[in-house]
C-alpha cells in the first residue's frame, strides 16, 4: 500500500507505506472546532510507514492538551495529523488531505452525543456515545 497526501497550499506532502487503520469519524467538539467542520475523518498510520517528503519547515505544532499535538500547515492551515506522547508509535492522519485513492473505510461515527444540531446522519456506520468498543 502506497499513499499520498498533501495539504491545500502544496507545501507539504506526505507518503504512507502501509495500512491505515481504525478510520473513525469524530464528532467531539475539539475535532469540529480544529477541522471546521461537521466531523473529522481521522485514521492510524504506523510511524515507521509515515513520511513527510516535503514542506517540513511548514508544519506547525499545537498542544492544548498536555502530551497531545495538531500538526498542521503554518501556510494554509490544513490540517496534517495528530500525536501524543504517551503513543509514539503512530499518529492519527487527517484523511482529507489524501490525494490517493484508499482502500480501507471508516469503521463508525464517534463522540455523536457531541454532533452540531444542524448535522443530519446519512450513513449504515454505528454510532457511539465516545470512542468505539476496545479502544
Ligand atoms: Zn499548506
Ligand atoms: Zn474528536
Amino acid at each position: 500500500m502506497s499513499y499520498f497526501g498533501s495539504c491545500y497550499c502544496g507545501e507539504i506532502h506526505i507518503e504512507i507505506n502501509g495500512n491505515i487503520d481504525s478510520i473513525i469519524h469524530c464528532h467531539c467538539s475539539r475535532c469540529r472546532k480544529a477541522s471546521g467542520t461537521a466531523y473529522a475523518t481521522n485514521g492510524v498510520v504506523n510511524i515507521d510507514d509515515f513520511k513527510i517528503l516535503s514542506g517540513v519547515k511548514f508544519i506547525g505544532k499545537y498542544s492544548k492538551i498536555t502530551g497531545k499535538y495538531r500538526h498542521f500547515c503554518t501556510q494554509c492551515a490544513s490540517p496534517i495529523y495528530s500525536s501524543r506522547d504517551d503513543n509514539p508509535k503512530s499518529i492519527r492522519l487527517r484523511l482529507g488531505i489524501l490525494d490517493s485513492d484508499i482502500a480501507e473505510r471508516p469503521m463508525s461515527h464517534n463522540f455523536v452525543t457531541s454532533k452540531a444540531n444542524w448535522e443530519d446522519f446519512d450513513t449504515e456506520l454505528p454510532h457511539f456515545d465516545t470512542y468505539e468498543p476496545g479502544r
